[in-house]
């Protein structure tokens, strides 16, 4: 395998379905060691066959990462195994879509646990390592939803906004240790994440908003990931917003 991120360590939450699992082929496929995290260990095990059989290196770890113990198990994994962690992509995330009035308060505090400290967590156990390598990189998968707030996305709005907020002020404590943070914002990707909503009537807004325009794929979100990545250590790529051309 040869490519520009060869030598490089990348850890991939969610990397089960969606953005995340095709964030761990490209960046398998520039080279990278990865370590590819979720829940649905059956799903890690089909990528890690689909990683390999293309001559790339893969760490599949089952871990749930609104649980902080698990993540740093994931962390201390990857350290010990491949001795660094040259990249995080924090992608893990829940979009339970709900007015707030008469929210089932339970989807709050999944949204909230995984999409926030979640991300959090893993930043918080990876900053030692890197600082310790001297350089780093964090790259932070909010969403359109962390810029523009709309009715019927209240926590989750408030989820991505915290991840713009937390991400800034990251970027601002360690850019001196060598360690670049970039904030990924997609609009509507093609995944199975509204049919995770549990609210019957905002996951059939949801449907139809999805099907109103032509959505992303996840590789257009992991081709800029790449891009971030990749760029040589004096460029910090801070924030991508990335829409489907029909989305308003
Ligand atoms: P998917 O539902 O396809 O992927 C979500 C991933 O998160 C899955 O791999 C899932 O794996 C994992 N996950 C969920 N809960 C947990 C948990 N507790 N612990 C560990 N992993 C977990 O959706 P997307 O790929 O679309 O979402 C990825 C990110 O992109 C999210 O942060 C989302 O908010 C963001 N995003 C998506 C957009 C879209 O339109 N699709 C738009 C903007 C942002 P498992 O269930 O196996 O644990």
């Amino acid at each position: 395998m040869v490519g520009k991120l060869i030598d490089k360590v990348a850890i991939v939450t969610g990397a089960s379905s969606g953005i995340g699992e095709a964030t761990a082929l490209a960046l398998a496929s520039v080279g990278a060691t990865v370590v590819i995290a979720a829940r649905r260990s059956d799903r890690l095990q089909d990528l890690k066959a689909r990683i390999t059989g293309t001559g790339g290196k893969v760490l599949s770890i089952t871990a749930d990462v609104s649980d902080e113990a698990q993540v740093e198990a994931l962390v201390n994994q990857t350290h010990a195994k491949f001795g660094r962690v040259d990249i995080l992509i924090n992608n893990a995330g829940v979009m339970l879509l709900s007015l707030i009035d008469g929210a089932d308060t339970e989807d709050w505090r999944r949204m909230i646990n995984l999409n926030v400290l979640g991300l959090m967590y893993a930043t918080h156990k990876v900053l030692p390592l890197m600082k310790a390598q001297g350089a780093g990189h964090i790259v932070n998968i909010s969403s359109v939803a962390g810029r523009v707030a709309n009715a019927g996305s209240g926590v989750y709005n408030a989820s991505k906004w915290a991840v713009g907020a937390f991400s800034e002020v990251l970027r601002k404590e360690v850019y001196q240790n060598n360690i670049r943070v970039t904030i990924i914002e997609p609009g509507l990707v093609a995944t199975e994440l509204p049919q995770h909503i549990t609210d019957s009537s905002a996951k059939e807004q949801a449907k139809n908003f999805y099907g109103s325009v032509k959505n992303l794929e996840s590789e257009d979100i992991a081709n800029a990931i790449v891009y971030a990545v990749t760029q040589p250590s004096h460029v910090n790529v801070n924030e991508i917003l990335i829409r489907p051309t029909e989305q308003e």
